[in-house]
């Protein structure tokens, strides 16, 4: 029935938002295309000093 594929199709978008907020969430913060980048994870950041700090407290 059409009703049962419009209902598969609301049950789905839902999570496709949620997994775009968090993606735009993660280049707002720098984490994907930042251009600094932590040696030790390689996590990037917008600034030099996040990047330095990220891993300073394993080292
Ligand atoms: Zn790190």
């Amino acid at each position: 029935m059409k009703v049962k594929e419009d209902d598969e199709i609301l049950v789905r978008d839902p999570n496709y938002v949620k997994y775009e907020r968090l993606l735009l969430q993660a280049e707002a913060e720098g984490r994907i295309d930042g251009k600094y980048s932590c040696l030790v994870c390689g996590m990037h950041y917008r600034e030099k000093a996040a990047a330095e700090a990220c891993c300073r407290a394993a080292l």
